[in-house]
């Protein structure tokens, strides 16, 4: 069973670090029990090369997006974690935290905003647009992200399932399910505050993701 890993860059703060370790650490039980790891802050080699979470930021695409920026490309980080060696050898499953704004290309125009990418087994996540927030929002907007993301990652609402939709991506149309499409923050908090009350993914999720064993 591949490990879920963690990498992060270096505006991440403790606080958020304690947060984010908790619900990856609670993620592993709940996606088939697998491993968790710690990548940290540089943990990718490259050849003899270490490079660091910070470097595969800065050299992902910067976007100007309306009165925002810069925000980062992240379809441009994603690439660069699957291109590493260390990536390529394991294909565990890894999310990728970073201070810095994100946004996502869309056919050919990029997203006002983007908190969270995912493609396959890797999931990029943005706290910039958390941190404004009051405590309380702000800590279940991050659990939420995680959640949902990595949701995405393990291919929760996939298959033809009766009760999803395709909007933005594959989403589970249950209102009391972390893995519900929100368009806006307010939207995306109240989501994640009441599937946290009903046990965070709906018992179709949930069985979905009990069968993930790869
Ligand atoms: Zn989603
Ligand atoms: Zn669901």
């Amino acid at each position: 069973m591949r490990n879920l890993c963690l990498i992060y860059d270096s505006g991440i703060t403790n606080e958020e670090k304690t947060i984010i370790v908790n619900t990856l650490a609670k993620a592993a039980k709940i996606f088939g029990n697998r491993k968790f790891v710690n990548l940290g802050k540089n943990p990718m080699l490259n050849g003899n090369k270490r490079v660091s979470a910070d470097m595969m930021v800065a050299k992902s695409t910067r976007v100007k997006i309306g009165q925002y920026g810069p925000q980062y490309d992240a379809g441009d980080i994603w690439q660069q974690i699957l291109d590493c060696p260390k990536q390529q050898k394991n294909h565990f499953y890894c999310v990728f935290f970073t201070s810095k704004d994100i946004t996502a290309k869309l056919s050919k125009n990029y997203l006002n905003f983007c908190f969270g990418y995912t493609l396959g087994n890797i999931a990029v996540i943005s706290t910039a647009r958390t941190r404004d927030l009051p405590d309380d929002d702000r800590n279940v907007m991050l659990m939420g992200l995680i959640m949902h993301e990595l949701g995405h990652a393990f291919g929760l609402a996939m298959g033809g399932r009766s009760n999803s939709e395709n909007n933005l991506g594959v989403h589970c149309t249950n209102p009391n399910c972390v893995m519900n499409q929100g368009l806006t923050r307010k939207d995306l908090i109240n989501n994640f505050r009441r599937s946290f009350r009903k046990g965070c993914y709906c018992k179709q999720c949930r069985e979905q993701a009990r069968l993930t064993f790869d």
